[in-house]
């Protein structure tokens, strides 16, 4: 089961105004032929307001399927609501998409929040058949935010406030 999965690799990862962007992609070897598949990865965004932590969790469905169960979970304690939104594309070897990424997107996560879907029809029937022998690529595009706003506003009033104390006492 695991072997016919490459571990994840974080291809990308940017910091942006409004948040973090990260992606991931894996590999699903002899897709659609191996009897099961998944793959979990947990994500740390690197943010020096208000550092929040995601674990991403794929899981085909029992037999030989086109269907999987896709989880994106809230796993860190900070008790501030941030949005999340990801999304899922699938591509073969040759780097070709084979169907629309399917999305997956909630606003105010807090610890232990999640969203979480079962995608029915991951790859369009008419590319089953090439997909055969070859691999599946997944990739995951994870964009986290509100995280600087959240924080921004109080850490700047405490910082002036810092720094009119430091005024006081010259
Ligand atoms: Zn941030």
């Amino acid at each position: 089961m695991a072997s016919n999965v490459d571990s994840s690799d974080l291809k990308q990862e940017e910091e942006t105004a409004e948040g973090h962007y990260a992606r991931f992609s894996f590999s699903v070897h002899h897709f659609p032929t191996i009897p099961s598949w998944q793959f979990k990865t947990v994500y740390h965004t690197p943010c020096k307001s208000l550092p929040t932590s995601w674990e991403i969790f794929f899981k085909s469905e029992k037999g030989p399927s086109n269907s999987c169960f896709v989880s994106l979970s809230r796993v860190d304690y900070i008790a501030n609501p941030v949005d999340a939104y990801t999304w899922v594309s699938f591509f073969d070897i040759h780097n070709r998409r084979l169907a629309f990424p399917k999305v997956l997107s909630k606003r105010g996560i807090l610890p232990h929040g999640k969203v979480q879907v079962c995608i029915k029809e991951m790859i369009p029937r008419v590319e089953m058949g090439i997909l055969a022998q070859l691999e599946l690529i997944v990739e995951v595009s994870l964009s986290i935010s509100s995280c600087h706003e959240k924080i921004a506003p109080s850490v700047a009033s405490l910082n002036s406030h810092l720094n009119k104390m430091k005024l006081s006492k010259l």
